[in-house]
């Protein structure tokens, strides 16, 4: 098929920032480019700000919010209009979907899934607008009367850092929960993928969220993410990427204590036992970890199998990764996007190398695909141990490793031993196992007979390394907000 005859023309992609309600460029003119993954091609030039643009940006959420203009309104009203903004995105879900694929390399299917689940994130965040509220408690001293009352109030301006694995749905669900607490916001998504973030700001515009609300910057981490980070007038960053950067941002964060919350990365097990239904667990723990081409936080990237049935689930994993379709997201043939960089790339490729040389065994896969597109082909590595690196790192990648474990192993143990804590996946028939094991597990989401299902009112997030604090339901929407209690003597 003709690929490119479904690519909307790149005029209709957005170039702008969204700064104090109006569409800008970066104060010094300068912009970057942007591009599509799966061809290399330059697709849109976005603005490239730096610390001038970020003031402005922090500037004009500070006075919005010392206006009141969001979060004094009555939350029914803020319901209203993140309704209304949930509603503009529906009527454009085909639009932001293709631009998603151009932009990250996914394909359009998922694409479109995942514009789905940002809408949904909004919708759900709507719903629970004013329902986190205050408590009253029976207080008295001696000789003394009061009524006394805690308040939940928004943390103020917030800023939103993202990603480029699932840049849409990511800077909904963040600025849901920022937008419902009633927070002015700063979004700064990935340079690599800015722009579903910058339609979502121009969208919040059009469904009335008062200008200086909802501020969407693009630009580069270190010239960018670290000024906003630091700015004196933010007071709360909700970060997901990498380990090494949420601890650069928590550094920073110290100086003021600002409110941080962190989704990091991930070195999420998997535990396949004698009794599972091999049936469905073989392609289910396959798509956990070759989803999104392995790109995902919580990707289900250590597989441990019992001894009985090793061979037949790594052989089984093995032939699904061979039948899977790489291409442009746009081909509808597509199964699997490509990576997001070049340099990505080169960084998976290089652990399956350190894997080769100390001695694993690379069963599938293992390779760059020839032509244009930042490609690495489904890999299953057997023959490893808990010392390699490729064990024991988020590679960020469609790599899967797997070891046998016995009856006697301590699976809790292995599965534990890692600075991660983000996901993990048990395959079982027997209940008591499972939910003795989904305790033992040091991670903030352990899938049993699934892997991945997420739902946006229920917590999300990491222990460990992996994250500091939840997103998702009335966990995440706390995380933008403050308490405060009134003692009133009478
Ligand atoms: P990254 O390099 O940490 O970047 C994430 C975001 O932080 C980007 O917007 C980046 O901007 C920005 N940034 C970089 N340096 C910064 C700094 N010094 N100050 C402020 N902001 C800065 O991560 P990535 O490589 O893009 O993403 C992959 C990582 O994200 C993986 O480790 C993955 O596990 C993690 N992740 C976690 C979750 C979760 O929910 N737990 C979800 C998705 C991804 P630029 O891109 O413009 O440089
Ligand atoms: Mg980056």
């Amino acid at each position: 098929m003709n690929v490119a005859s479904t690519i909307k023309p790149a005029a209709t992609l957005p170039n702008r920032m969204v700064i104090g309600g109006r569409l800008v460029e970066a104060r010094s003119g300068k912009t970057f480019n942007v591009e599509n993954p799966a061809t290399g091609e330059v697709i849109a030039t976005v603005p490239d700000a730096h610390a001038a643009d970020i003031d402005l940006a922090v500037r004009a959420a500070r006075e919005s919010f010392d206006q009141g203009a969001w979060w004094k309104l009555r939350y029914s009203d803020r319901a209203e209009i993140l309704w209304r903004l949930a509603d503009i995105l529906q009527a454009n879900a085909e639009e932001l979907a293709h631009i998603e694929t151009l932009d990250n390399g996914m394909k359009l299917a998922d694409a479109t899934a995942f514009v789905r689940g940002g809408i949904g994130s909004i919708r759900t965040f709507a719903g629970i607008c004013g329902k986190l509220h205050g408590r009253t408690a029976e207080v008295s001293g001696p000789g003394m009367e009061f009524h006394a009352f805690s308040l939940r109030e928004p943390v103020g301006v917030a800023a939103l850092i993202t990603p480029w694995n699932g840049p849409f749905t990511m800077a909904c669900t963040k600025s849901a929960m920022a937008l419902a607490a009633g927070c002015s916001v700063v979004l700064k998504p990935a340079e690599q993928t800015p722009l579903t973030a910058l339609k979502l700001g121009e969208y919040a515009l059009e469904a009335g969220i008062p200008a200086g609300v909802f501020n969407v910057v693009t630009g580069f981490g270190e010239t960018a993410g670290a000024p906003l980070c630091a700015h004196p007038e933010v007071d709360k960053i909700s970060f997901t990427g990498s380990t090494v950067v949420g601890k650069q941002i928590m550094k920073v964060a110290a100086d003021r204590m600002k409110r941080v919350s962190f989704e990091l990365g991930g070195k999420s097990p998997v535990f396949i036992f004698e009794d599972a239904d091999l049936e469905q667990t073989i392609p289910a723990a396959a798509m956990g970890i070759f989803r999104n081409s392995g790109q995902v936080c919580f990707a289900g990237s250590r597989l441990y199998v019992h001894d009985k049935s090793y061979d037949r689930v790594v052989s089984g994993i093995s032939e699904i990764a061979g039948k899977i379709r790489l291409g442009d997201g746009m081909d509808p043939a597509t199964d699997l996007g490509p990576l997001i960089s070049g340099k990505q790339q080169e960084r998976v490729l290089g652990y399956v190398e350190s894997g080769r040389e100390a001695g694993a065994e690379v069963v599938t896969g293992g390779a760059r695909l020839d032509g244009p597109g930042y490609f690495v082909k489904p890999t299953v590595v057997a023959g490893v141990n808990a010392e390699m690196q490729l064990v024991r790192e988020e590679i960020f990648g469609p790599v899967l490793t797997v070891q046998p474990f016995k009856e006697i192993d301590d699976v809790a143990a292995i599965g534990n031993a890692t600075r991660y804590g983000l996901g993990a996946g048990i395959y079982t028939r027997d209940l008591s196992r499972a939910h003795r094991l989904a305790k033992a597990l040091r991670a903030g989401n352990v899938w049993v007979n699934n892997y991945g299902f997420l739902d946006r009112m229920l917590p999300f997030g990491g222990y460990k390394e992996s994250g500091l604090g939840r997103e998702g339901g009335y966990e995440g929407l706390g995380a933008f907000m403050e308490d405060k209690t009134v003692y009133m003597k009478l």
